[in-house]
């Protein structure tokens, strides 16, 4: 019989410890290398950054729109930790809409904004935030702002594939001609 030898591939690292495996399901470790180490701290720092990056636009829309209250939370002796989230929106309606025009402008690669109606036949808007990093779209947040005063604007996500879906379906409906026209 032929003997088996190992092809060792990483199947884990940290900052102390790297564990390879092989396909024969050995396993071996060894300490990370100062080299290794280095290259995690720049990829995580790259991830960091990169995250950043693509979320800066949404991250200023939602610090600027959205209403936030931060509270403290403390287990036992353990240092207490603080943690925010979101309590709904400064504004909505007619207000909100004008607000969120205005910073727009700031952003005219980023956010785009689309007319439609809402169930009260109100001209409302969806406003489109792209999370990119120059050419590269991570998603899209996307906001639902009705024009009637008093109805907290609605939140949806796409990812390129979703936006790919949403696109086939307004492909369909311009096969077709306004009426009227
Ligand atoms: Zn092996």
């Amino acid at each position: 019989m032929k003997k088996h030898i190992h092809q060792w591939k990483v199947w884990s690292r940290t900052d102390k410890e790297t564990v390879f495996h092989c396909d024969c399901k050995a396993l071996r470790s060894r300490q990370t290398t100062p080299a290794e180490k280095a290259r995690i701290k720049k990829q995580s720092r790259d991830f960091d950054h990169n995250c950043e990056l693509q979320n800066r636009v949404c991250h200023e829309f939602e610090r600027k729109f959205m209403a936030w209250k931060t509270e403290t939370c403390k287990i036992g002796k353990a240092k207490p930790m603080k943690f925010t989230s979101q309590v709904g929106w400064k504004w909505s309606g007619y207000e909100l809409m004008e607000r969120i025009y205005k910073w727009a402008k700031k952003y005219p690669e980023d956010v785009i904004i689309c007319g439609i109606d809402d169930t009260h036949f109100a001209s409302s808007d969806i406003v489109f935030v792209l999370h990119r990093i120059k050419r590269r779209l991570w998603g899209t947040s996307c906001y639902v702002i009705t024009q009637c005063d008093g109805i907290p604007p609605k939140e949806f996500f796409m990812y390129p594939g979703h936006r790919e879906g949403i696109q086939e379906a307004l492909a369909k409906m311009a096969r077709y001609r306004p009426m009227g026209i």
